[in-house]
Order: structure tokens, then sequence, then C-alpha cells
């Protein structure tokens, strides 16, 4: 066995897309401040038994929450060797808080970071970065990571228009970003339109979907609120008759996921990005979904 030499997937994404196309991987968020840093692990290690091309770990709005981004993202990468992407957010950082954690990252062997402005409230301060533009020129000029972005099929809050939002996404790609990762949504059509709006005005990067199941009327409210993603009428007519029971609701978000997600990669989608909840047990029932259409396609392309 000493002589096994162990072979480390510090990948880059864009090497990952080229290699893979279409990608599978997921989101966790690490436990709230307080919370039980090992309980992330027993979810890590389900999903690292699906074999997702990379996984990434959200960062929260400060304290312990933000250091537990960095711890999560190095044990995936080194022990479970697993390529990581760490989010980083703009939200109350200087310049110098925000070295000390890509240095961090970097002598940890994380190679992407998905780079964002975070959401604003009336406690949080920008500080050195004003909008996600501004963190990646930053880190590009002076680090090695690839950089992921995110982007809005059905537009960002705050954008006036998505003409408007657009235009700021191609200053992000101009920036220097590698990939994008959508915004959650419920209506493929809408990533189809935006997908195509996006290519029109020069925007060539790969854009990866960000699928979210639905387990709950209660969670679906609150995602709603959050991005202001459409519910089409379909999914309104499930909750109403399932969401008084949390496995036929459950039920019912992981068969909407999959037909969503199926239908994206018949239309050449880059990849999908799962926004697990932590609910590994929901990642695998969609991962075994979709396992046998993942594999077709990926021959396919060889
Ligand atoms: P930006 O790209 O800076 O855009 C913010 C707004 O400003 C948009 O309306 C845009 O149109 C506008 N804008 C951009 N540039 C300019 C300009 N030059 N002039 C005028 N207006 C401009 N939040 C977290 O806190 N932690 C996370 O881990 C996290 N992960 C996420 C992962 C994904 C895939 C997504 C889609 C979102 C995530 N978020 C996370 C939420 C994100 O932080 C918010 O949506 C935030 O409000 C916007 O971040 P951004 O990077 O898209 O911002």
């Amino acid at each position: 066995m000493k002589n096994i030499i162990k072979v480390v997937m510090k990948m880059f994404v864009k090497e990952i897309i080229e290699i893979k196309k279409p990608t599978f991987s997921f989101e966790i968020f690490p436990p709230k401040s307080g919370g039980n840093l090992e309980s992330i692990y027993g979810t890590v290690d389900a999903l690292a038994s699906l074999m997702p091309d990379f996984i990434s770990v959200t960062y929260g709005a400060g304290g312990s929450s933000r250091e537990n981004t960095v711890e999560i993202a190095s044990v995936i990468q080194n022990k479970y060797n697993i390529p990581t992407l760490a989010h980083l957010t703009c939200v109350g950082s200087t310049k110098d808080q925000m070295d000390n954690i890509l240095k961090e990252l970097d002598e940890k062997g994380v190679k992407n970071i998905l780079a964002l402005r975070g959401d604003l409230n009336e406690l949080s301060t920008l500080g050195d970065f004003k909008y996600a533009s501004d963190l990646i020129s930053y880190i590009k000029n002076k680090y090695h990571f690839n950089i992921v972005s995110a982007c809005y099929p059905e537009k960002h809050l705050e954008a006036y228009s998505i003409v408007e939002d657009l235009k700021h996404l191609r200053s992000k790609v101009d920036s220097g970003t590698d990939m994008l990762v959508s915004q959650l949504f419920f209506d493929n059509q809408a990533f189809y339109n935006f997908a195509e709006k996006a290519r029109s005005i020069g925007i060539n990067v790969p854009i990866v979907a960000g699928i979210m199941p639905i387990t709950s009327s209660k969670q679906i409210e609150r995602m709603v609120s959050l991005c202001g993603a459409t519910v089409p009428e379909s999914v309104q007519r499930f909750i109403r008759a399932y969401g008084h029971n949390s496995m036929a609701i459950k039920e019912a978000g992981i068969a909407y996921a999959t037909r969503q997600i199926i239908d994206l990669l018949a239309s050449g989608v880059d990849g999908i990005h799962l926004y697990t909840m932590n609910q590994a047990d929901i990642a695998k029932r969609i991962a075994e979904n979709i396992r046998g259409i993942l594999y077709a396609l990926r021959v396919k392309r060889e």
C-alpha cells in the first residue's frame, strides 16, 4: 500500500468542465456559528460517495461560519480529494482580511473561488470591495485561482432590468470570471432565455445551472422571497396538494428537480450544481435518477 501514489485532485473548474462537461456538483453550507462542525462531515461522507465533479462551500455573514468555510473547503480538497469551490463575499471585508483568507486557501490547495458581493442588510457594510467585479479583479491580479461568479436567470433582485443585470454580468466576466453558476430557478425556459441573451452579448464562459429541490412549502416561500424566482403553476399545484405532508412534498420536489435536470442536460447545459441544503439523502436520490443519463452523455462526447 505504501507505494501507491495518491492522485490529488487539485483541479481548476475550467479544466473540470473541459474534461467532464456536463458536470454534476453540489453546494453545502457550514453549520451556523456555534454549530457542530463534525456534523457537516457526515454530509460530506455521503455526498463524496456520489462522486461529484466538485463541491462548493458557502460563506456566511461573519464570525466563525467564515472560518468554517476555509476549514471545510480544505478538508474536502485534501481529505476527500474532491475539487473544491470556496465561496467568498465582499461584505464587511477589507483587502487585508481578504488576503489572509485567500493566502490560507491557496496554501491549503483550494484552486477555485466563487467571488460574490454578498447580500446586504441594514447591519452590513461592504468594506473595500463594492461589487463582485471589484473582488474578481483583485483576486485575478494577485493570485492564481479560477474564479466562478453568480448569475441570475430571472435577474438579480436589485437590478432594474435583465439588460442592466446582463451588462454588469459582462463586467464580471471581463474582470476574470472563468465560469458562472446560476441562481436557482424552477422554469427552465427562464434559464434558456437568459443563456441565449448572455451569449448574444459575448458572455462565452460555461454557465452551470443551479438547481434547488423543493423539500417543504416553508423552504420554497423563504427562497422565493430571497431571490425572486418565479414559481410555475405546476409547482404551486403540487405544493398546495402535498405541502401538508413532509414525505409527499419531498417526493414531488425530487421528481420535479429530476425532470428539470433531465431537460437541461438534453439541451446541452454545461453543468448542474445542486443546492443540497446539506440533505445528502435528497442529493443521493437525484444523483441516482440521473446517473445513467450523465454516463450516456459523457460516453457520447468521447
Ligand atoms: P454583484 O455581481 O456585485 O451584483 C449585485 C447587484 O449590483 C446586481 O443587481 C448587479 O446588477 C449590480 N451591479 C453589479 N455591478 C454593478 C456596477 N458596476 N454598477 C451598478 N450596479 C452593479 N451569498 C452569501 O452571502 N454567501 C454565499 O456563499 C453565497 N453563495 C451564492 C452562490 C450563488 C450561485 C448565488 C447565485 C448567490 C450566492 N449568494 C451568496 C448570494 C449573493 O451574495 C447575492 O445574490 C448578492 O446580493 C449578489 O451577489 P453578486 O456576487 O451576484 O453581486
